[in-house]
């Protein structure tokens, strides 16, 4: 990589992280990819990179500089399955464009990990398919998803971004930073307006605790671990091939917590540890293998809800409370290497604790 590749990738990480969106939190570290990509075949294609991570399954990653999931794509003997749909009809379809570059064999079937938009926007783009997902992304697709406040939150972001660059660019010298900053802006606009076209298509065949197909000799198993990411989040497991695609509810590090579970998260980080894997393919981020980093993540949420938990009973406020907290001793494991807490984490978790209340009352 040379030195102008560092600086322009620098740039563009600079500009990746102010607008960084709702799915990943902000101290999510990133796994060593090297390690992490190992042998396997890796296609490249425009938009995306295809890792063979075993015999037809692909762990899939869209390469423009610009925010998205990671799908799974499973190649059996007759068909195609594919996991999490991407952020827009536009995206999905240049991810269907590159499966064409592996197989083609018709795409069947989809499963949806969660109804967040990053994950499940896409689902128009597959046509007349097979949806699979949890009954309640099913319930919430089938609502009102463009109302949900992780979407709403990412559109807020994403027009302040535009905003912020447009400003910014009009103050600044020719050169690799405004050059990367341009093409940052091109493409947050390029996202605004795909937006538009999304019109979402809620799961067909819906599991509460668990879905296995079978494709020939492959078992594909859709589980349900508890809630945690959300009210609904499968994970997509292959027994023989021994890989799990986690969409948001095991990331290299802590998930975006504003529509969590925080209290039963690691209960359903238990769960998920009952499976037989070697590999975790996360919803964001890079390939991992450690499976002691779902302790690190379900210990901080413990810590987390009790912390947040006692602060809001001795009376702070939402504010008070992010600001207060410190998970630094998370700095080796888990990347977080600032003291304070995202306020909207504390906020959902004050929002349970309401909940619980209000139950008792009645
Ligand atoms: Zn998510």
């Amino acid at each position: 990589m040379s030195s102008r590749t560092v600086r322009a990738s620098r740039a563009l990480a600079f500009l990746l992280a102010l607008a960084l969106p709702a799915c990943v939190s902000k101290q999510s570290p990133q796994p060593d990819e090297a390690e992490a990509a190992g042998e396997n075949r890796v296609v490249a294609t425009e938009t995306h990179t295809l890792e063979e991570v075993a015999e037809g399954v692909f762990f899939v990653r869209y390469t423009v500089p610009r925010f998205n999931s990671n799908s799974l794509v499973v190649v059996n003997d007759e068909d195609v399955l594919v996991v999490d749909s991407h952020i827009t009809p536009a995206t999905a379809r240049a991810l269907i464009a590159s499966i064409r570059e592996v197989t083609d064999k018709p795409i069947t079937t989809l499963v949806n990990t969660h109804f967040h938009f990053d994950h499940a926007h896409g689902n128009q783009a597959f046509g007349p398919v097979r949806i699979i997902g949890h009954e309640f992304t099913r319930r919430t697709m089938a609502g009102e998803p463009l109302k949900e406040r992780t979407y709403r939150d990412w559109l807020a972001r994403t027009a302040r971004t535009v905003s912020g660059l447009e400003t910014r660019l009009a103050n600044m010298e020719e050169g690799e930073q405004r050059q990367a900053m341009a093409a940052y802006l091109a493409g947050a606009k390029a996202e605004a307006q795909e937006a538009e076209e999304v019109a979402p298509v809620p799961p067909d065949t819906v599991l509460l605790e668990r879905m296995t197909l079978w494709r020939g000799d492959r078992e594909i198993q859709i589980v349900f671990c508890g809630r945690a990411h959300t009210g609904g989040d499968v994970v997509v497991f292959l027994p023989k091939e021994r890989v799990v695609f986690t969409g948001d509810m095991m990331v290299g590090g802590p998930s975006w917590l504003g529509d969590g579970y925080v209290n039963e998260w690691p209960a359903a980080l238990e769960k998920l540890k009952t499976l037989d894997f070697d590999l975790i393919l996360p919803g964001h981020g890079a390939p991992f293998r450690d499976r002691e980093l779902i302790d690190h993540v379900a210990s901080y949420y413990r810590e987390l809800w009790s912390a947040v938990r006692a602060l809001r009973i001795a009376g702070r406020s939402i504010g008070e409370t992010a600001a207060a907290l410190d998970f630094t001793k998370y700095a080796d494991t888990l990347g977080i290497r600032q003291p304070g807490v995202d306020p909207q984490a504390v906020g959902r978790i004050y929002e349970l604790l309401e909940a619980r209340e209000d139950a008792r009352k009645e």
